[in-house]
């Protein structure tokens, strides 16, 4: 077993964090600036100046569109190679998007590659990849426990030559950004066949009579304005039949094979910001000093620095497993490895984020440090792609079938 990464990773590795420390670190504050000014200017839904910007730095710098394997319109990466690299993107919560990789986009570009038809890539997938558009994945609805995806109840009816969508979601993340030109949605189309029949997803452009974007979902107080998590509304919302993704019925493999790279992808980004955290904990636990020494000489404080080392290592060599799988024997075949990683990665970033939190004092919850707001993020991994308890009764499913006589 070699624990190394490639020549080929290393080297995108050192270019990475190049353009970061160049260009995404010393940004962090207009970005939060510009966000603010927007906002006073009463266009708090306009995409940023300082992300267009840097998009054309990252394509130029061959750091663009890293997610995507097996594919020719990728940069041609495992996903074992592209895991430490949405690591060092994931140190800062909207960096991914400067160089097209940041949710849902890299997911919903992932289905448009795999089960899309020519047309659909040449309308959806190509200027997604160019980073022209953005997009958004509407499942989740308010009425159901949307957990349990068999319970989504949105219609989508055949009439002639088109589907008619009728349904209520929320938590669409990205379909406040008004680049956001296309949705994967997901609903019912015969609620008589079987229990994972029912299903399917379709491609519904955001511009289409009967969309209605309702409202923004606050995150523990964050919009992630521009992006946003919407409520939105589809009122008789009818599409050409040829929309349709793969066939009636089959929102479930589709589902399957969304799901994975999505959620390994927020794994990754997770282990970068827990890292930082760290980072943050120890300069700050080293520069404070209480009751005649430092904080970091405590040792509580240094129970908490070695066990986050444990906690982001295990989660790391975790991950690389799971993306691993994921290229060796399928997206299916590392269902196991990704469900444990969907634990794993946000209860880890969760904990560690808190005890740098903890280490800062109260400018650990202030605006002052990222910390905050890099909690919301892990935290909201927790639900986001699937609640805790799912992926462990998966995990539990599969270990008892192991062991079933
Ligand atoms: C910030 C954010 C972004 C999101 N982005 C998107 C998006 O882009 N597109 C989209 O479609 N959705 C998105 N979601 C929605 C997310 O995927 C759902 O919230 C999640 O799947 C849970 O569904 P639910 O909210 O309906 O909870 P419910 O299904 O009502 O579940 C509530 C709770 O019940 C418990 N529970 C459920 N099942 C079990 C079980 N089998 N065993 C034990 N306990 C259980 C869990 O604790 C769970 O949290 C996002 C959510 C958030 C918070």
């Amino acid at each position: 077993m070699d624990f190394d990464y490639s020549p080929k990773t290393k080297a995108l590795q050192g270019r990475l964090t190049a353009f970061m420390e160049e260009h995404i670190y010393p940004n962090e504050s207009r970005y939060w600036a510009e966000i603010e000014a927007n906002t006073k200017a009463g266009k708090r839904w306009t995409p940023l100046t300082l992300i267009e910007e840097l998009k054309p730095k990252a394509r130029d710098a061959g750091l663009w569109n890293l997610f995507l394997p097996e594919s020719g319109r990728g940069a041609g990466l495992t996903n074992q190679e592209y895991a430490p690299l949405a690591e060092i993107m994931g140190r800062t919560p909207w960096a991914s998007e400067v160089f097209n990789c940041s949710a849902p986009d890299t997911g919903n570009m992932e289905v448009l590659e795999r089960y899309g038809t020519e047309e659909h890539k040449k309308q959806w997938l190509e200027p997604l990849l160019e980073g022209k558009i953005r997009s958004a994945f509407a499942m989740t609805e308010p009425e159901v426990a949307s957990s349990d995806a068999t319970n989504i109840c949105a219609r989508i009816e055949r009439q002639g030559d088109e589907y008619v969508i009728n349904g209520r979601k929320w938590w669409t993340s990205g379909a406040g950004d008004p680049r956001c030109k296309i949705m994967i949605f997901m609903g019912k189309t015969d609620p008589d066949a079987p229990r994972h029949q029912q299903q399917s997803m379709i491609l519904v452009p955001t511009d289409t009579p009967g969309v209605k974007v309702l409202r923004p979902l606050p995150v523990f107080g964050y919009d992630d304005a521009p992006h946003g998590h919407m409520e939105v509304l589809f009122e008789n919302v009818r599409v050409p039949a040829s929309n349709m993704l793969l066939g009636e019925g089959r929102g479930f493999e589709i589902a399957q094979g969304r799901l994975g790279p999505g959620r390994i992808h927020h794994c990754m980004r997770l282990i970068g910001l827990a890292e930082r955290s760290l980072e943050l904990m120890c300069k700050r636990a080293s520069s404070r000093v209480a009751f005649g020494k430092p904080v970091s000489a405590q040792t509580v404080t240094q129970e908490r620095i070695a066990e986050a080392r444990c906690k982001i290592d295990q989660a790391r060599l975790l991950t690389l497993k799971a993306a691993w799988m994921m290229d060796v024997a399928g997206n299916k075949a590392a269902k196991a490895e990704i469900a444990m990683i969907k634990v794993v990665a946000p209860n880890m970033a969760a904990q560690v984020i808190d005890w740098a939190i903890q280490a800062h004092g109260g400018g650990g919850v202030s605006e002052d440090f990222p910390l905050a707001y890099f909690y919301t993020a892990a935290r909201t991994l927790r639900l986001a792609d699937g609640p805790d308890e799912v992926h462990r009764n998966a995990i539990a499913k599969m270990e008892l079938g192991r062991h079933a006589a």
